[in-house]
């Protein structure tokens, strides 16, 4: 059976790969991963669907089983991605898609070079910072801190495959899927549906 695709969408907060990922997921009926966090939830977050909500403990003891693919510290909270799950879907044919930070690609990256990653830029800085204000759920020290690293972020976009700059949601999200179907059109990535047409093992 052809392997998934593992896509991995990260950038700065702000930049809005939330929303393209979103997207993205409803129209091409990939697979989500569900990160763990320790994060509180925001409002209208529901635990199993937006993230797996534990506490520190809990996390802790997941490190510890290895469960994780990665995972990683922002903004003082963590943020893993279990394991499991992303390899059964992929070795069942789905192809997966990840909202990742920065760090969280490149651990990703390490481990499973076939990832296909795009770093979704904001348009300006200046633009960063009012959709960050204009979401209205971080405090002003969790707003500084985000600012900050998103300045340190932009700064590693050459690890990337892509990147898709976000001034127009639409356009980035087809952009997003249009690199997402290339990638399915690689040579290397049906290897196995050439061979059995060339009669091939
Ligand atoms: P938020 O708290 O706004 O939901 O997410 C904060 C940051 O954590 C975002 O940049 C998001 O992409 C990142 N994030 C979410 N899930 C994961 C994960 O499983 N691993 C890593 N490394 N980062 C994550």
């Amino acid at each position: 059976m052809k392997k998934g695709l593992l896509v991995v969408i990260s950038g700065p907060s702000g930049a809005g790969k939330g929303s393209i990922y979103r997207q993205v997921i409803d129209r091409t009926g990939m697979k989500r991963s569900v990160s763990v966090t320790t994060r509180q939830p925001r409002p209208g977050e529901v635990d199993g669907v937006d993230y797996y909500f534990r506490t520190e403990e809990q996390y802790q003891q997941m490190i510890a089983a290895g469960e994780f693919l990665e995972t990683a510290a922002v903004y003082r909270n963590y943020y893993g991605t279990p394991k499991a799950p992303v390899f059964e879907n992929l070795d069942n044919g789905y192809d997966v898609l990840f909202e990742v930070d920065v760090h969280g690609a490149r651990s990703i990256k390490k481990q499973y070079p076939d990832a296909v990653e795009i770093f979704i830029m904001p348009p300006s800085f200046e633009e960063l910072e009012n959709r960050l204000r204009g979401r209205g759920t971080e405090s002003e020290s969790s707003l500084r801190t985000r600012l900050s690293s998103a300045m340190n972020e932009l700064g590693k976009y050459e690890r990337f495959d892509y990147i898709v700059f976000n001034d127009d949601l639409e356009e980035a999200v087809e952009k997003v899927i249009a690199i997402i179907n290339a990638e399915k059109c690689k040579i290397k990535n049906n290897m196995s549906m050439i061979n059995s047409l060339l009669g091939k093992k």
